[in-house]
């Protein structure tokens, strides 16, 4: 009796062991995951912060010089979109030479909104999914295509 009451042990040993590796495991996948920092960057094919119309930015003012203001204004097209957006290519026509209120960096995002380093991937992440849902909607293919680059979400049969 003795002999199958140590193997019964040894067997509760070794499996609650390979639980518990698989637990630590599981931990620190769990712990990678949501400590992994995700980058911003803007994705081809988008143009979302192009549609400038201001009835969709009633503070603008907040943010934007007078002298901005006035720049900004004299972009919007009658359509809403900026004069300088090609709707074919969704790029920016005067790119290199773009006021700096398109411009999404850390040190512009810091004068503008207040923004610190920091926090600025993340800031700029969620202005990226407003202006998209706005624009396109949120479960447009802009969206899905955002995030996917941005490794934000998982790749579905659908996702074009
Ligand atoms: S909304 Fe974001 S991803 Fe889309 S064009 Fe603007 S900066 Fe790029
Ligand atoms: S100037 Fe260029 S980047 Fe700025 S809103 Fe117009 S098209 Fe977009």
């Amino acid at each position: 009796m003795p002999k199958y009451w140590i193997l019964s042990v040894r067997c509760w040993v070794e499996s609650n062991r390979c639980q518990l590796n698989l637990f630590i495991f599981f931990l620190d996948f769990c712990m990678q995951s949501s400590s992994k920092s995700v980058c911003w960057r803007c994705v081809k094919q988008c143009g979302a912060c192009c549609h400038l119309d201001p009835a969709d930015r009633p503070d603008l003012d907040q943010y934007l010089t007078p002298a901005e203001m006035a720049q900004y204004l004299s972009m919007v097209g009658e359509d809403g979109w900026c004069v300088n957006f090609d709707p074919t290519s969704r790029e920016c026509r005067i790119y290199d030479e773009r006021p700096r209120f398109c411009r999404v960096e850390p040190e512009i995002f810091r004068k503008m909104y207040g923004v610190q380093s920091a926090d600025f991937n993340n800031f700029a992440i969620q202005c990226c999914h407003q202006q998209i849902a706005g624009v396109y909607g949120d479960l447009s293919p802009e969206r899905r295509r955002f995030d996917r680059e941005l490794g934000l979400a998982y790749e579905t049969a659908d996702d074009t």
